[in-house]
C-alpha cells in the first residue's frame, strides 16, 4: 500500500483541490497526479477539476498524515459542494458526502438534479486576472479559485472584474492534466467574457450573493422556510395577493426587466424568460412548492430579482404570510388604476370574482374599493335564512343549472352546494333527476343515430343502454331495425358516392391546413372526422369515387414525416432555436426506423 508523500502544500483560500494537487506536481516534477502519488487507485477520481471530485477518503489516508485535513475539511474548503449543500436536504447531502468519500462520481449530478437544470453543460474553467496578480504577490503563486469556476459567476466578487475563460472545446478532454492559471499554454486559448455597462451591477451581485453561499458553508436549509422567505420578497414588491396568490402578470414584467440587466448567452440562455408576459416555470416552481433538487442559481437569481441577500434567504422569521392588512396598503398606492379597472369592468357586467381574478386583488377588498367608488354592489347575503333556502331548493327540484340558481338568488355557487349538501334527500332525488335527464338524452342520440343507418352496436350510445337501460334497448333496436332494413336497400350508392368523395376532399385539405403540429391523413382519420368509419370498412368497392379520393388524399408515412418535418424546422427556426437532425426528429416526434437520424433525414430530403 502507497504510504503517502513525506510533504505536501499548504493550501490555498478557496483554492479548488484539482488546483491544490496541480501545484504540487508542478512543484515536484511529476506530470502526473497518478505519478506523484505512485499510482494510487482511485487517484483519477479526485484530481479531475470537477464539482464533486471523489473517492476522497484515499486522499484523507494519503495527506492527513502531513496536512491534517481529513475528506470532510478537503470537501468543505476544496470543492464546490459548499454552494450547493444549503439547498439539499440533509438526506441527499448525506448521500452525496458518502460518495465523494468512497465512490466514484457516477449518478451524482443526475440524483441532484443538475443535470436536469441542463446548467451542468456550461460548466467553465474560469479565472480572475487580478487574483492572479494579487495571488502571485501574496502567496507567491497564482492558483485556481472555486467562486470563479460556479455557474453565473462572470465577475470576481473581489475584483469586480470580468472574469477570463478557457476555451471550452480546448479544454474540454483535459479535465485530469494539471494546468495553472498562468500557463502560456492555457492563455493561448482563454478570452475574456463579455459584461456590458448595463449587466456589470447586476452581474456583480449575483457573484457576491454566490461567494456568500459558498464561504459560508452552511448545512441545508429548510425548503418551505426558503420559499416563505422568497414569497416575503415577492410580498414586498406586491406580488402576492391578498389570498396568498402569486400575481403572475406583475411577476412576469418585473423578470422581463430584471434579466434585460443580464447576458443572454451561456448559462443565463438557459434561465431567460421566453416572453415578458409569462415568468419562467423554474421561478413558478421555487414560489409555489419547490420539490425535488434545485440548482443553487435558479434561488440565487430569483433572491437577487427580489432584492433579497443570502441572510433574507436562509433566516427563519415569523408572520411572514401575506396579511390582507398589508396588501391592502401596499395596493392603495395603486389605487388609482385599480379604481379605473373596477369601474370599467363593473359597467361592462363582470362580477367582483371575475375581476378579482384580473387584478389579483381579493373579492372583498374589491368590495370596500367598490362601496367607496359608489358602485352599487349587491352584497351576497352571509347567512342563509330559511326562506332562501327554500328558493334555492325549489328551483334546484325545477331542474335549473346550478350557476342560473346561484345568479336567481343572489348567492354564490357555493351556497348552492351547500344546501345540496345539507339536504340528504334533495341530494338523492336530483342525483336521480339528473340519470333520468341523462337516460333520456342517451335514448334520443340513440334514435337520431339508429335512423342515420348506423348499426345499433355501432352508435355511441349502445354500450351505456345495453348496460343501464337494456328492455327499453331490445325493444327499439327490434323495431327500428326492421324500418332501417327497408330503407337499405333505397340507398343511392351512386349519389351517396358522389357526396362522400367531395367531403373526403373538404377533410383531407382542413386536416392538412390545421394549425399546428400536423397528423397524418389516414383513411381512419378521415373516417372518423366524417363518421364514416363503418362505410370505409365495409362498404368501399360500392363507393369507387371515394375509394379513388381517398388513396389520392391519404399521406405515406414518408409523406407525412416530411410534412411534420417541415414544420419541426419551421417551429423551431421561430424560436431561435439551434439544432441538429437529433433534436429536429425529437421535436417532430419522429423515430427514425434505422435508428440512425442523420441518414433517414438524408433519405427524407432525397426523395422529396
Ligand atoms: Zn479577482
Amino acid at each position: 500500500m502507497d504510504t503517502g508523500p513525506g510533504f505536501f502544500l499548504a493550501p490555498f483560500p478557496d483554492e479548488t483541490l484539482h488546483s491544490l494537487l496541480s501545484r504540487y506536481c508542478r512543484l515536484t516534477g511529476f506530470a502526473s497526479v497518478r505519478q506523484a502519488f505512485n499510482d494510487v487507485e482511485h487517484g483519477y477520481s479526485f484530481t479531475r477539476n470537477t464539482s464533486f471530485p471523489c473517492h476522497l477518503k484515499e486522499l484523507e489516508r494519503l495527506l492527513k498524515p502531513v496536512t491534517g485535513l481529513d475528506a470532510n475539511a478537503f470537501i468543505s474548503r476544496h470543492t464546490l459542494l459548499p454552494y450547493f449543500q444549503p439547498f439539499m436536504s440533509p438526506e441527499q447531502l448525506a448521500i452525496t458526502r458518502r460518495q465523494m468519500h468512497s465512490r466514484n462520481g457516477q449518478g451524482l449530478k443526475m440524483r441532484l438534479g443538475l443535470i436536469a437544470s441542463s446548467l451542468e453543460r456550461y460548466v467553465r474553467v474560469r479565472f480572475c486576472p487580478v487574483c492572479l496578480a494579487e495571488d502571485d504577490q501574496i502567496h507567491g503563486q497564482a492558483y485556481w479559485h472555486r467562486i470563479h469556476q460556479l455557474p453565473g459567476v462572470w465577475i470576481c466578487p473581489h475584483h469586480v472584474q470580468p472574469l477570463s475563460i478557457i476555451e471550452p472545446a480546448w479544454i474540454r478532454d483535459k479535465a485530469k492534466r494539471c494546468f495553472l492559471p498562468t500557463d502560456d499554454e492555457l492563455h493561448a486559448h482563454s478570452l475574456s467574457l463579455e459584461v456590458s455597462a448595463v449587466q456589470r451591477d447586476t452581474l456583480y451581485r449575483l457573484a457576491a450573493l454566490s461567494w456568500s453561499v459558498l464561504d459560508r458553508d452552511c448545512d441545508p436549509l429548510q425548503p418551505h422556510v426558503v420559499q416563505q422567505n422568497l414569497l416575503c420578497g415577492a410580498q414586498a414588491h406586491a406580488l402576492v395577493s391578498s389570498n396568498g396568490r402569486l400575481r403572475l402578470m406583475p411577476l412576469a414584467e418585473m423578470l422581463a426587466i430584471y434579466f434585460k440587466g443580464l447576458p443572454s448567452t451561456e448559462e443565463f440562455s438557459r434561465l431567460l424568460p421566453v416572453s415578458a408576459k409569462q415568468a419562467p416555470s423554474w421561478i413558478l416552481k421555487l414560489l409555489r412548492k419547490p420539490r425535488g433538487a434545485h440548482h443553487p442559481l435558479h434561488y440565487l437569481l430569483l433572491a437577487d430579482a427580489l432584492g433579497l441577500s443570502f441572510d433574507h434567504l436562509a433566516v427563519q422569521r415569523s408572520g411572514q404570510m401575506p396579511t390582507s392588512k398589508n396588501i391592502t396598503t401596499t395596493v392603495t398606492t395603486k389605487t388609482d388604476g385599480l379604481a379605473r379597472t373596477l369601474k370599467e369592468m363593473y359597467s361592462e357586467g363582470r362580477s367582483l370574482r371575475q375581476i378579482a381574478a384580473v387584478t389579483g386583488v381579493s373579492v372583498s377588498t374589491l368590495h370596500v374599493y367598490a362601496v367607496q367608488l359608489g358602485l352599487r354592489v349587491r352584497a351576497r347575503p352571509s347567512i342563509l335564512l330559511p326562506v332562501l333556502r327554500q328558493q334555492i331548493r325549489d328551483q334546484l327540484i325545477a331542474g335549473k343549472a346550478f350557476s342560473e340558481i346561484a345568479k336567481n338568488c343572489g348567492v354564490s355557487l357555493t351556497s348552492v352546494y351547500r344546501v345540496l349538501r345539507m339536504e340528504a334527500d334533495l341530494k338523492n332525488m336530483l342525483s336521480g333527476l339528473r340519470l333520468e335527464q341523462d337516460r333520456e338524452s342517451r335514448r334520443l342520440r340513440f334514435i337520431m343515430e339508429r335512423e342515420r343507418n348506423t348499426t345499433a352496436r355501432a352508435c355511441a350510445d349502445y354500450a351505456w343502454l345495453y348496460r343501464n337501460d337494456r328492455d327499453w334497448l331490445k325493444e327499439k333496436v327490434h323495431r327500428i331495425g326492421r324500418i332501417a332494413r327497408k330503407r337499405t336497400a333505397a340507398v343511392d350508392w351512386a349519389r351517396l358516392d358522389k357526396e362522400l368523395s367531395r367531403r373526403i376532399r373538404a377533410c383531407a385539405w382542413s386536416l392538412r391546413a390545421r394549425p399546428g403540429k400536423p397528423l397524418r391523413i389516414s383513411i381512419a382519420r378521415i373516417g372518423r372526422e366524417l363518421n364514416s368509419s363503418i362505410l370505409f370498412e365495409k362498404k368501399l368497392p360500392k363507393l369507387p369515387r371515394c375509394s379513388l379520393e381517398l388513396k389520392a388524399s391519404c399521406e405515406s408515412k414518408d409523406q407525412f414525416h416530411r410534412r411534420r418535418l417541415e414544420w419541426a424546422a419551421k417551429e423551431l427556426r421561430t424560436r431561435k432555436a439551434s439544432f441538429g437532425a437529433a433534436t429536429l426528429l425529437r421535436f417532430a416526434a419522429i423515430r427514425p426506423p434505422a435508428g440512425n437520424a442523420a441518414s433517414y433525414l438524408m433519405k427524407l430530403i432525397k426523395e422529396a
